[in-house]
C-alpha cells in the first residue's frame, strides 16, 4: 500500500527573538531573508506536483513564528499548496501565531486566506515569567491577539502553555489555567507543556551556572494531575498526553503524527514521512535558500524504516492518546501482527498495570501516562 500524505507541514523558522528555553529550529534577525525563503518554500512545494496529485485534508504552518512573515507571504505560500497540491475544502489549516505579531488586519488577510486555526503561543500569564522566558510579549499582549483572532473570525482557537517553570507553585499554576479558561470563549484547544530544559538554550546555561532552580519532580507530577482534573471538569477531553480540546476539536493535524501517517514538510529542518522512508531538509534557512535555488538536494538526514521498526513507531506514537492505539487496524496497514511481534512486552507492562488492552485497543493507564517514557521504551526497535 502506498502512503499518500493528506498532511502538510510548513516550516516558518524566524522569530523576532529566541526565547530562553527554545531548541527549535528558530532564528532571529533574519528578516532580510524573508522574501527568499518564501520563494524557496513556493519552490519547492511546485516541485510535488509531478509526483503526487492527492490533495490535503490538514496543512499546519509552525516554526517559529509564522506570523512573522508579512500576511501576504503566509497567504501566497498557502495559494502556491493550493494550486500545486491541492487542498481539501473542509481541510484543517492551522497558523501558530505568537501575541505581537498579529494584528487585525493581519488575522482578518489569513483568515479570508483560508486558515481556520490558530495555534497561539501564550506560554503564561503572567509578565514576570514572560519576561524570565524571554518572550516578546505581555500578558495584555497576549489577551490582545486572543482577542483579535477571535474577532477576525477564527472560531477553532488553541493556546499553548507551559508549566514547571522555575520557581513556579501548585497555585500559580492554577491560576493561569483559570486565566486560559476565563478567555472569553473559552479556547477550543489548549496544549499544555511541562518546561523541559534542552541543550544549548539559555535555560540550560543558567541552570549549569546554578542560577535556574527546576522544579522537582513530585511538584511536576501535582502540576499535570491538576491539569488534567482542572480541564476535564471543565469539559475539555484529554485526547493526547499534553493536549486538551472541546469535543470536536482535537488537532487533525497531530493526530496525523500520533498515528503514524505520512505527511510532507516543507522548509528549512522540516521532516518528511512517506512510504516508511523520513527526510528532513538541511536546518539553516541560508543553506535551504541555496540548495532550493541552486536545484541541489535540500535534505539533511534520511532513514527508510522496515516493517517492525515502523510498528514500533506506530505503537509509541499511538500511546500517546489516550484512546491508543487500533492493533488490528496497525496490523492491515503494516502486515505485521503487533501481539505477536511485541507479545513479552505487552504481557509485561500488562501485568506491572500500566497498560490495557480491549476491543484491540491498546492503551496506556493513568499510571502508564505517567510512566509514558518507560512504556514506550518496551517498542523501541532501532538501535
Ligand atoms: S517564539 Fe517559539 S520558536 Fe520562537 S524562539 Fe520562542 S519558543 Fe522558540
Amino acid at each position: 500500500m502506498i502512503d499518500i500524505p493528506k498532511a502538510a507541514y510548513i516550516h516558518i523558522p524566524f522569530c523576532v527573538s529566541k526565547c530562553w528555553y527554545c531548541d527549535f529550529n528558530s532564528y532571529s534577525g533574519m528578516d532580510s531573508f524573508f522574501d527568499s525563503y518564501a520563494c524557496a518554500l513556493m519552490s519547492e512545494i511546485r516541485q510535488v506536483r509531478k509526483n503526487d496529485q492527492s490533495s490535503l485534508q490538514t496543512v499546519y504552518f509552525g516554526g517559529g513564528t509564522p506570523t512573522v512573515l508579512p500576511a501576504e507571504k503566509l497567504e501566497a505560500i498557502l495559494g502556491e499548496l493550493r494550486c500545486s497540491i491541492g487542498i481539501d475544502e473542509d481541510a484543517e489549516v492551522t497558523l501558530e501565531a505568537n501575541p505581537g505579531t498579529i494584528d487585525a488586519n493581519g488575522a482578518s488577510r489569513l483568515r479570508h486566506a483560508g486558515f481556520n486555526r490558530i495555534s497561539l503561543g501564550v506560554q503564561s500569564f503572567d509578565d514576570a515569567y514572560l519576561r524570565t522566558m524571554g518572550r516578546i510579549h505581555s500578558r495584555d499582549q497576549a489577551a490582545a491577539a486572543y482577542n483579535t483572532v477571535r474577532e477576525e473570525g477564527f472560531c477553532n482557537v488553541g493556546v499553548d502553555l507551559i508549566f514547571a517553570l522555575p520557581g513556579q507553585g501548585l497555585g500559580h499554576w492554577s491560576d493561569t489555567l483559570d486565566a486560559a479558561l476565563q478567555l472569553k470563549p473559552p479556547p477550543e484547544h489548549l496544549s499544555l507543556y511541562e518546561l523541559s530544559i534542552e541543550e544549548g538554550t539559555r535555560f540550560a546555561e543558567l541552570l549549569a551556572a546554578g542560577r535556574l532552580e527546576p522544579v522537582d519532580e513530585d511538584l511536576r507530577l501535582r502540576m499535570y494531575e491538576l491539569t488534567i482534573s482542572k480541564l476535564s471538569e471543565a469539559g475539555y477531553e484529554h485526547y493526547e498526553v499534553s493536549n486538551f480540546a472541546r469535543p470536536g476539536f482535537r488537532s487533525c493535524h497531530n493526530m496525523v503524527y500520533w498515528m503514524n501517517g505520512p505527511y510532507y514538510g516543507f522548509g528549512a529542518g522540516a521532516t518528511s514521512y512517506i512510504n516508511g522512508k523520513r527526510s528532513r531538509r538541511v536546518s539553516d534557512p541560508r543553506k535551504y535558500i541555496n540548495a532550493i535555488n541552486t536545484g541541489c538536494e535540500a535534505i539533511e538526514f534520511s532513514e527508510s524504516l522496515d516493517c517492525r521498526e515502523r510498528l514500533g513507531e506506530t505503537i509509541i506514537q499511538g500511546l500517546r492518546m489516550l484512546e491508543g492505539v487500533d492493533l488490528a487496524r496497525t496490523q492491515r496497514r503494516l502486515g505485521l501482527d503487533p501481539m505477536a511481534e511485541f507479545a513479552a512486552e505487552i504481557e509485561s507492562l500488562q501485568r506491572r498495570g500500566l497498560v490495557e488492552l480491549a476491543n484491540s485497543r491498546l492503551r496506556v493507564t493513568h499510571s502508564g501516562l505517567l510512566l509514558l517514557n518507560d512504556v514506550s521504551q518496551e517498542f523501541v526497535t532501532c538501535a
